[in-house]
């Protein structure tokens, strides 16, 4: 529960890996946050763990059975919190007034209602669901600006990109800056170095074995073909006003440099931790003031060395077609986010083969007619128009595995 002094934070996407990550951290700052409302899709029994250890006001899940059944457990066990259902309820927490902090945290275009609505309500915006911003672009940042809310990235490397950027809230006065470009690293996924000829048959077991970061599915594919650093190219360049040929992509396997920008006279800031999303979780939450987030130093002499080199767009198409929806822009980058849900969820479920989640984004993208997006109507439009193509390709050219 809140008291007067601390800082109350609603959480969407709690039961995942970045909203489990955001309640380590909180639970280290007692005095500091209280964790006001949680969110979550169907998953009940973490749900529920929460709210008996956070004490939030309110609970919510998108699927209304779901949210029966844990008022039904949370009054059993005598706690207060309120449980609400469905996905307006998500959008009403977003925006309550009571909320300071958002942190943005569920998976893929599911989150862009609750995200909008807390940028229109002029919150604190922790930034994890980057399909979000991807998908709705300019619209996303007027809201935003109108709306008078703080956006705080938390992706890794855009986190990294807001530390090392001259004075994070002067965004205004970027033109000045000096700065020259951003690098984007990355850390290649678990196929950076398996043949072109093995990747057909990589199963959603070895594509969600990521080297480095433990994350949700999705985003475990998406790194795996690369279009996480496609949709990261777009994020920053929507984040930080940026032209997309004035980000580079750098393949840094250790994951330990988690981006850098240059500036005109030749400096290169990078912002170094290890792996850990905590460090930009804690980061957001706390800012402008650093707090502790739990994560462990890094040991520099234990590091035996840093390697950078160029990704290879031909093992991993999803890069190029990234770029293309960047240059694009209008309503190609929302093409391309919504094809690749479609795309990576086939993939999980077994049904299409790995080199195929780029083939159909790649069709989809290059049969689209761009279009602009001066509404969240025709970003939803464009998305559904999106999906309903890939899911097209995917059930009439036969990509259907067979079993
Ligand atoms: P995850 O799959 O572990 O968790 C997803 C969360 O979203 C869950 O709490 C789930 O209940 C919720 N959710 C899914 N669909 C929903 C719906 N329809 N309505 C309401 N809630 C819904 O995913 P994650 O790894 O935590 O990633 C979350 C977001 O953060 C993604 O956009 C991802 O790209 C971004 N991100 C994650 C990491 C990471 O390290 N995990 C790093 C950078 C960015
Ligand atoms: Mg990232």
């Amino acid at each position: 529960m809140s008291t007067s002094s601390t800082i109350n934070v609603a959480i969407f996407g709690a039961t995942g890996s970045i909203g489990q990550n955001t309640l380590d951290v909180i639970a280290r700052h007692p005095d500091r946050f209280s964790v006001f409302a949680l969110a979550a899709q169907r998953n009940v029994a973490l749900l529920k763990q929460q709210c008996l250890q956070f004490k939030p006001r309110y609970a919510a899940l998108a699927d209304v059975n779901a949210a029966n059944q844990l008022r039904t457990e949370l009054r059993a066990e005598n706690c207060a919190t309120e449980v609400l259902a469905g996905v307006q309820a998500l959008d009403e927490l977003a925006s309550h007034p009571d909320v300071h902090s958002v942190m943005a945290a569920i998976v893929g275009a599911a989150g862009l209602s609750s995200t909008l609505a807390a940028a229109r309500a002029g919150k604190r915006i922790l930034l994890a669901n980057k399909e979000s911003l991807v998908m709705s672009g300019q619209l996303f940042m007027n809201a935003v600006h109108s709306g008078g809310a703080q956006l705080l990235p938390i992706d890794s490397e855009h986190n990294a990109i807001f530390q090392c950027l001259p004075d994070s809230r002067l965004a205004t006065q970027r033109a000045q800056a000096g700065i020259k470009r951003l690098l984007l690293t990355a850390s290649g996924g678990p196929f950076l170095r398996t043949p072109a000829s093995e990747l057909h048959d990589i199963t959603p077991e070895q594509a969600c074995a990521h080297p480095r970061w433990t994350m949700g599915k999705k985003i475990s594919v998406d790194s795996a073909t690369l279009m996480n650093k496609g949709l990261e190219l777009i994020e920053a360049s929507l984040l930080f006003a940026m032209s997309p040929a004035s980000i580079d992509v750098l393949i840094h396997p250790q994951s330990i440099i988690h981006s850098l920008v240059e500036y005109v006279d030749g400096s290169m800031l990078a912002q170094l931790g290890n792996p850990d999303m905590r460090t930009p979780i804690a980061f957001a939450l706390g800012w402008p003031d650093r707090i502790a987030s739990g994560v462990e130093s890094l040991n520099l002499i234990q590091l035996s060395k840093l390697e950078f080199e160029a990704p290879d767009e031909a093992r991993f198409p999803g890069l190029r077609l990234a770029k293309q929806a960047a240059d694009a822009g209008h309503s190609a980058p929302a093409v391309l986010n919504a094809a690749n849900e479609v795309a990576v969820a086939a993939f999980l479920a077994g049904h299409i083969r790995f080199m195929h989640i780029t083939e159909i984004i790649s069709e989809v993208l290059q049969t689209h007619a761009i279009q602009s997006l001066p509404t969240l109507d025709a970003v939803l439009e464009v998305d559904q128009m999106a999906r309903h193509h890939a899911q097209r390709i995917i059930q009439h050219r036969n990509l259907m595995v067979q079993h």
